[in-house]
């Protein structure tokens, strides 16, 4: 059994390390927010004071953390990540960021001798809690596989998707499809709500059609069809609005910067935005269909 330090015990983070629990690993863990600290105590782990504490003597450093600039703190600061590891420590950052700073970040842990891998994950919190989340996992093939063990852990689909920084491409891809597909289903049941069909029977039909996807299937934007999606609880989210207009931003700079078409991801960032401009940014995103309806 490994010992781990686990940085950013959120939403994500605090499910994840206590899977890692459960599964005999020693964790020590730090957040920013003092609760957390108390619920990883309660759940096993060790609460630590600060990053280096965390990183003491861990074999294995996983980070969670909500973007970019809290992802280049946590790792970059001289009382960091890179500076505090044990020789030898695999590093692993689960948050989703742009590709660019994951393969800087990486760089900077090569120069001092650690390994890195970028692993980003699909599943939202349901996915965290099940241990059923998918890693996509940029690196070298032999941090990969001493990683491999500890994701699975936490996820059940593990891939290997090429050397540093390629995680992070295949997560922005496939968010922007996510993000795309929730406004495309939304309009759907909108649509259909006034040709007088409702939406029970849209759902039958078209999740065994081939308008089927996640985002019908697995989180349907309105109440009824998927009874655990956030359309039968108000859209309180498991995946924010505000995140997903994170992730359409970086796949629209990353489209930019690779000279890459992606008109359908710009629109659905434009409406994000709109969305969380309207003081919904906490909201679940799948909640948009309430800005499309006209109520939001
Ligand atoms: P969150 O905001 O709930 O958790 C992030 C945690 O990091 C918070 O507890 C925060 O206090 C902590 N933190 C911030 N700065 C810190 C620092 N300097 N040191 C230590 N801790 C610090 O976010 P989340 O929903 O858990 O998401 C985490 C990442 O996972 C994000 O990058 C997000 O895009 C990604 N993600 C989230 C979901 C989801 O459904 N929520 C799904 C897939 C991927």
């Amino acid at each position: 059994m490994a010992r781990i330090g686990f940085l950013g015990l959120g939403n994500m983070g605090m499910p994840m390390a206590q899977n890692l629990l459960k599964a005999g690993h020693a964790v020590a863990g730090f957040d920013v927010v003092a609760a957390s600290l108390g619920k990883l105590n309660a759940a096993g782990g060790t609460a630590a004071a600060s990053v280096a504490q965390a990183c003491a003597g861990a074999e294995v450093v996983i980070t969670m953390l909500p973007a970019i600039q809290q992802v280049r703190d946590v790792y970059l600061d001289p009382q960091g990540v890179i500076a505090s590891a044990a020789p030898g420590a695999l590093l692993i950052d689960s948050s989703t960021i742009d590709v660019d700073t994951a393969r800087a970040v990486s760089t900077a842990a090569e120069a001092r001798g650690l390994a890195m891998l970028d692993a980003p994950v699909s599943g939202g919190i349901a996915g965290a809690h099940a241990a059923s989340l998918t890693f996509m996992v940029g690196g070298s093939a032999a941090a990969f596989g001493r990683a491999k063990p500890i994701l699975e852990q936490m996820g059940k689909t593990i891939v290997h998707a090429g050397p540093a920084g390629n995680g992070q491409a295949a997560k922005i891809c496939n968010n922007m499809i996510l993000g795309v597909s929730m406004i495309a289903v939304s309009e759907a049941f909108l649509l259909a709500g006034k040709l007088g069909l409702d939406a029970q029977t849209l759902f039958d039909i078209s999740s065994k059609s081939s308008g089927q996807c996640w985002s019908m299937t697995s989180y349907c934007p309105v109440p009824g069809p998927v009874p655990a999606s956030p359309a039968n609880r108000d859209y309180q989210a498991g995946f924010t609005a505000a995140m997903m207009l994170k992730d359409l931003n970086l796949s629209q700079d990353a489209a930019a910067a690779a000279g890459a078409a992606t008109p359908m991801g710009a629109q659905a960032a434009a409406l994000y935005a709109d969305y969380c401009g309207r003081g919904e940014a906490g909201k679940d995103f799948s909640g948009i269909i309430q800005m499309l309806r006209g109520a939001p």
